[in-house]
C-alpha cells in the first residue's frame, strides 16, 4: 500500500527523471504540438525579456519564468479568435526565450579568468562568448527543468549575428532620422569599471562621506573699477574672494565659473583686511565655517557688512581659478536658475566638465568644457598645467585625489574649511564603487525628440499593476539624451568610421558599408581585421572602439518579432531598464520596420513582479547570502528530512523531493505585484497544498469507474458540479487576469472544502456499496484543467495514472490540450436545473455547515465514531414568511439525499412539533444553530435509531445482522 502521501513515490522519482531528462535538447514536445496545431493568425505572444548569461539562477529567475510560463498555458487552454477554423480551436502561443549576453559583468569574468595575461580586445571577446555560452545552456537546463514551455530550440541572444544584424539596423534607421550623435559631455563615469554608466547601472548610496570645502576664490582687482562697487573701493584694504561650497574638491580643477542667482541678495563682509562675497541668507552659516576655520582670523562678535547686492549686479565680476596655472585667464560670475538660497554659500562652482546642470548652463553662456581626468579617475597633465606632475601622482578621484588638490590651494588661504559631509552619491551597480561624473566624447540617442510620442503610446498599454504606468512615464520624461556608447570590447561596435584627424563621420551610408562588411565577417572582425584593411577604410584603428550600451542590444529584442507582443513580464526594475530602452528603440525606429509591427510601444501588456525576499523580509542578494537556489526547493532540502523507522532512519537523512511543482504553486501563490516572499514556513504550506492535490487526484485515480458515465446523477453530484463550474469560471477569471494567487485561493477552497469535506465524503458510501456512480470523472478533468498552467508536472503524471478503460477512450484529450471550456460532462444527463440547484446549494452548505460541528461535539464527547452512528434533525420554524417556506421547500425537495448528503444514517425535518419537548428521550442530543437567507434555524444530533447494516454501516438495518434495505438488493442483484 503506499502512505497518503506517498502518491506513487518511487514512480514519481521515476517520472521526474524520465521527464527532466528529455530537457536536454530535444523540442518541447507540447510547444511543438500546439505550434503545429494551432490556428497561426490569433498568436498570443509573450515576448522574453533575456536574463543575463551569467551565473547561476535564482529563485527571483524562476519567480519570472514560471509566472511567463503560467501566462501562456493559461492561453493555450483558451480558444483563440482565429478565422481560418470555423470550428472552436485553442489558441497558439508564441515564446522564444532569449539571452542577454554582452556587457561588462562577463567581460570582467573574462579579464578574471585570465588572471595576469593582458588580454588583447579580441582575446576578451572570445573568452567573454564562451563564458555566456556555456551559461546559456546551464540556465536553459535549469528553466527547462521547472516545467517552463517554450521554443527551446529558436532560442536567441544579444550576440547572435543575427541579433546582431537587426540592432544595428535599427541603429541605422537612428542614424538616418539624425538620432544619433556623438558629444563631448558629461556623463556618469566608472572609474573602477572604466567605462561610462546609464542612469539604470547606477546605485544610489545613502551615506556616502565626502570631504567638503568650503573655497575662496580671487575676484579680480577691476571689481573696484565697476559702478556699483564704487562706495567699496575705500573701504577694503586687501583683496575680494567669492566664497563657494564644493563637495566635490577634486572638481576645482576644472571649474570655469561661478554662479550666482540674480534674484538673491549678496553682502560683502569684512575678513581681515580681506573680504568675502556670500548669499545674503549663507551669513550665519559662513560665520560658523570661519569660527572652526584655523587658517583664518574668524571676526569677532559679529559680521561687518561692508555692502548688499542684487545677485545680478554681480554679472560683471571676474575671478581666477588658481588651479589653471600663471597663465590663467579671467573666469565669469554668471547667473544660474538653480543657485538656492539654503545651501552652501549662495554661489556655486561650476565645472561643466563634471556636472549636468554646471554643463547646461555654461553651455548657454559659450563656457568651454573641462574634464582633466583619466578613465580611471586619475588627473591629466591638465589638470595643474604649472606642475602637472603634482596631480598627476595623487591617487584616483574617488581614492582621494582631491586631498592633493586642496593642498595645492592652503597656501594661499584659500582653503577656508574641510567637513566630512555625508550624503547620497551614485555607485557603479556592478563594481559597489562611487561613480564620477566626467565629460567625455560619447555618442547620444536623441530622446527628447520622440519623448511625446513615446508617452502618448503607452495611453494604450496595460500595466499590471497599475502604478508601473508612472513609473515608466517619469523615466521617459527624465531623460532626453541616451549615452549609447560604451568603452568596452564586449559587446556590439557602434558603426562608425574616423577619417585621420579623429573626426566621426556617421550617416546611412557609412553604417550601411560596415553593416556589409560585418555580416560577411561578424563582428569580432571590427576587432580582429588589420588596421589597414581596405574592407573597413576609411576607418583609423584605435581611435574608438566603442561598444553600445547593453541596454541598446536588450532594447532592441522587439526585432525579433514580426508584430506587437501581448505581454511582457519583468522585474520592477526593468521600468528604468529594459521596459524603456525597448520603448525607446521601438519609437525612435519608426512604423517603417514592417507593415506587420503596429506604431507604438512593443507591448500591449506590460506586467511587473517585485523581488524575492528571505524570511525576515530582507531582498535576497549575493552580498547577504541569503539566496535562495531553485534547486533547493524542487529536492526538498529547504525543509526538515523525512522521518523514518528502522535502519532507514540510521542513513543518511531523506528529503521529500517536491520537484517543480512546488516552486510553481510557490510563483502561482504569489502576489507578485509586491515582493515576495520564500522561506520555510511558504515552503511548508506549498508542501501541504501539493500533498492534498496528490491525495485527492490519487482517490479520484482510485474511485473513477466507468459505470459512473451511465449511472443516474443524485442531487449531490449536481451540487459538486455546479461547485465545479463556479471554482473554475472563478480560477479561469483569476488566471487570465494574471492574477495566478487568487486563482490558486479559490482552487484551494474547492479541494479542501467543496471536494475533500463535502463530495467525496458524501459519496463513500455509494462508491463502496452503491452504485458506484457520481461525478467523479468530470471533476477529475476539471481538477487537471484548474492545475495544467500551475502544476502540468502533476497533471502528466496523474494523466499517465488514469485507469485503463480510460486510456481505451481515445475521445479523451490529453489535459493540457483540454480546452478550458470544453464542456466536462452531457448535458443531457442533467436531471436538475443549475440554476435552480444554484439557489439551493447555499441552504443545503448552511446545514452542512452546521451537522459537521454537532458531529463534533457528539464524537469529542465520545458518543459517536463513525459520522454514520448519528440521526441528524433539522427545525426550521414554519411559518408565513417567504425565506421560511422557501428554505422548508428546498429541504424538502431534497429530503431523501440529505442523509448522504451530511453522511450520516437518517435525517428528519421539523420531525417533533414542538422542538422543545422531551417528547423523544436520546442519550445524546447536541444542537448548532445556523442562519441562511435571514432564517435562524438549528440542527441536533442525535443517537441512531435503527441498526448497523454490516455491509455499508450505516444504521438502516431493521434489526441486528440484517443488511440495509438498499444493500440487500445490491447483493440479490449481483
Ligand atoms: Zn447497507
Amino acid at each position: 500500500m503506499l502512505s497518503a502521501d506517498g502518491l506513487f513515490r518511487t514512480a514519481r522519482d521515476l517520472f521526474l527523471r524520465a521527464v527532466t531528462s528529455t530537457y536536454n535538447d530535444a523540442p518541447d514536445q507540447f510547444y511543438e504540438w500546439q505550434r503545429q496545431s494551432r490556428p497561426s493568425d490569433d498568436t498570443f505572444v509573450l515576448h522574453d525579456g533575456p536574463p543575463y548569461a551569467n551565473g547561476s539562477l535564482h529563485v527571483g529567475h524562476a519567480l519570472n519564468k514560471i509566472l511567463k510560463d503560467m501566462i501562456v498555458r493559461t492561453k493555450v487552454q483558451q480558444e483563440s479568435q482565429s478565422t481560418l477554423l470555423l470550428d472552436i480551436a485553442g489558441r497558439r502561443v508564441e515564446y522564444i526565450p532569449g539571452w542577454d549576453c554582452h556587457g561588462l559583468p562577463i567581460e570582467l569574468k573574462a579579464l578574471e579568468n585570465a588572471k595576469e595575461t593582458k588580454l588583447t580586445p579580441l582575446e576578451i571577446r572570445k573568452s567573454a562568448r564562451n563564458l555566456a555560452s556555456n551559461t546559456v545552456v546551464k540556465q536553459m537546463k535549469a528553466f527547462r527543468s521547472f516545467g517552463i514551455m517554450g521554443d527551446w530550440n529558436q532560442k536567441w541572444t544579444t550576440m547572435d549575428t543575427a541579433y546582431e544584424m537587426r540592432q544595428l539596423r535599427l541603429f541605422q534607421k537612428m542614424v538616418k532620422k539624425g538620432l544619433i550623435y556623438l558629444k563631448f559631455k558629461p556623463v556618469y563615469w566608472s572609474p573602477s569599471s572604466q567605462t561610462a554608466l546609464a542612469e539604470a547601472e547606477l546605485e544610489y548610496k545613502d551615506d556616502h562621506v565626502s570631504h567638503a570645502a568650503w573655497i575662496r576664490f580671487p575676484v579680480t582687482s577691476d571689481w573696484r573699477s565697476l559702478p556699483q562697487f564704487a562706495s567699496l573701493r575705500d573701504k577694503i584694504k586687501g583683496e575680494l574672494y567669492a566664497v563657494i561650497w564644493t563637495t566635490t574638491p577634486w572638481t576645482l580643477p576644472a571649474n570655469r565659473a561661478i554662479a550666482v542667482h540674480s534674484n538673491l541678495k549678496y553682502c560683502i563682509i569684512r575678513n581681515g583686511a580681506d573680504a568675502l562675497l556670500v548669499a545674503e541668507s549663507r551669513l550665519d552659516t559662513l560665520a560658523q565655517v570661519l569660527t572652526k576655520a584655523d587658517s583664518i582670523r574668524p571676526e569677532p562678535q559679529q559680521n561687518i557688512v561692508y555692502g548688499t547686492f542684487e545677485g545680478s549686479h554681480l554679472g560683471g565680476l571676474e575671478y581666477t581659478n588658481r588651479l589653471r596655472g600663471k597663465a590663467a585667464p579671467a573666469q565669469p560670475i554668471i547667473h544660474a536658475d538653480f543657485v538656492s538660497a539654503n545651501s552652501g554659500s549662495g554661489l556655486v562652482h561650476m565645472a561643466p566638465g563634471h556636472g549636468f546642470d554646471d554643463y547646461e548652463v555654461c553651455n548657454n553662456y559659450g563656457i568651454p568644457v573641462a574634464a582633466p581626468i583619466d578613465d580611471m579617475g586619475r588627473f591629466t597633465k591638465e589638470a595643474f598645467p604649472d606642475a602637472p606632475e603634482v596631480l598627476q601622482g595623487a591617487p584616483s578621484v574617488i581614492e582621494g585625489g582631491g586631498r592633493k588638490v586642496l593642498d595645492l590651494l592652503k597656501p594661499h588661504g584659500d582653503v577656508l574649511l574641510v567637513e566630512k559631509h555625508q550624503h547620497k552619491y551614485p555607485y557603479d551597480w556592478r563594481t559597489k564603487k562611487p561613480v564620477v561624473i566626467r565629460a567625455t566624447e560619447q555618442w547620444f540617442a536623441d530622446v527628447a525628440s520622440i519623448k511625446e510620442e513615446a508617452l502618448d503610446s503607452l495611453t494604450t498599454v496595460r500595466f499590471v499593476p497599475e502604478t508601473g504606468r508612472k513609473r515608466l512615464e517619469s523615466f521617459v520624461k527624465g531623460r532626453s539624451e541616451w549615452c549609447i556608447s560604451r568603452q568596452r570590447a564586449w559587446g556590439v561596435p557602434i558603426p562608425a568610421l574616423y577619417d585621420s584627424t579623429g573626426v566621426a563621420i556617421v550617416d546611412e551610408q557609412v553604417v550601411e558599408h560596415i553593416i556589409s562588411v560585418i555580416q560577411e565577417r561578424g563582428t569580432h572582425a571590427w576587432w580582429s581585421d588589420a588596421p589597414d584593411d581596405p574592407a573597413w577604410i576609411p576607418r583609423v584603428f584605435q581611435a574608438r572602439d566603442d561598444t553600445m550600451d547593453v541596454w541598446f542590444d536588450s532594447g532592441s529584442s522587439w526585432t525579433m518579432m514580426s508584430r506587437r507582443a501581448d505581454v511582457y513580464l519583468e522585474g520592477s526594475d526593468q521600468h528604468r531598464g529594459w521596459f524603456q530602452s525597448s520603448l525607446l528603440t521601438r519609437i525612435a525606429a519608426g512604423t517603417e520596420t514592417g507593415a506587420t509591427f503596429e506604431k507604438g510601444a512593443p507591448f500591449k501588456q506590460l506586467i511587473t513582479h517585485g523581488f524575492t525576499l528571505d524570511e525576515e523580509g530582507k531582498k535576497m542578494s549575493k552580498s547577504i547570502g541569503n539566496i535562495i537556489e531553485p534547486q533547493q526547493v524542487m529536492d526538498g532540502t529547504l525543509l526538515p528530512p523525512i522521518k523514518r523507522k528502522g535502519k532507514a532512519a540510521k542513513g543518511q537523512p531523506a528529503y521529500d523531493a517536491l520537484g517543480p511543482d512546488a516552486l510553481r504553486i510557490w510563483a502561482a501563490s504569489s502576489d507578485y505585484t509586491r515582493d515576495v516572499v520564500l522561506s520555510v514556513p511558504v515552503l511548508q504550506s506549498i508542501h501541504t497544498a501539493l500533498i492534498k492535490y496528490r491525495t485527492t487526484l490519487k482517490m479520484l485515480l482510485g474511485s473513477m469507474h466507468e459505470s459512473a458515465r451511465t449511472a443516474p446523477l443524485t442531487a449531490t453530484d449536481q451540487v459538486a458540479l455546479v461547485q465545479l463550474q463556479d471554482t473554475m469560471d472563478e480560477v479561469g477569471k483569476a488566471f487570465d487576469n494574471h492574477e495566478f494567487y487568487k486563482g490558486y485561493n479559490a482552487l484551494n477552497r474547492w479541494v479542501n472544502n467543496d471536494l475533500s469535506a463535502f463530495y467525496l465524503e458524501a459519496l463513500k458510501d455509494r462508491l463502496y456499496c452503491g452504485d458506484g456512480g457520481g461525478v467523479l470523472e468530470p471533476i477529475f478533468h476539471g481538477f487537471l484543467r484548474m492545475l495544467a498552467p500551475m502544476t502540468p508536472l502533476l497533471v502528466e503524471e496523474s494523466w499517465e495514472h488514469r485507469p485503463e478503460w480510460m486510456k481505451q477512450d481515445t475521445s479523451l484529450m490529453h489535459p493540457l490540450q483540454q480546452l478550458y471550456i470544453d464542456p466536462l460532462i452531457d448535458t443531457n444527463r442533467l436531471n436538475i436545473d443549475p440554476l435552480e440547484l444554484r439557489n439551493d446549494i447555499p441552504i443545503l452548505m448552511a446545514v452542512h455547515g452546521a451537522v459537521k460541528p454537532a458531529l463534533e461535539q457528539a464524537r469529542s464527547a465520545g458518543h459517536v465514531g463513525s459520522s454514520l452512528q448519528s440521526t441528524v434533525e433539522i427545525y426550521v420554524p414554519e411559518t408565513n414568511n417567504e425565506n421560511h417556506k422557501f428554505v422548508l421547500s428546498v429541504l424538502g425537495k431534497h429530503a431523501d439525499e440529505l442523509a448522504d448528503l451530511f453522511v450520516v444514517s437518517t435525517v428528519y425535518i421539523n420531525r417533533a412539533q414542538d422542538a422543545n419537548s422531551s417528547t423523544h428521550s436520546a442519550d445524546f442530543s447536541f444542537r448548532e444553530e445556523f442562519e441562511v437567507h435571514g432564517v435562524k434555524a438549528y440542527v441536533e444530533v442525535r443517537p441512531p435509531e435503527h441498526t448497523k447494516c454490516p455491509r455499508c454501516w450505516r444504521y438502516v438495518a431493521p434489526r441486528e445482522d440484517t443488511l440495509c434495505s438498499r444493500c440487500e438488493d445490491v447483493v440479490q442483484t449481483t
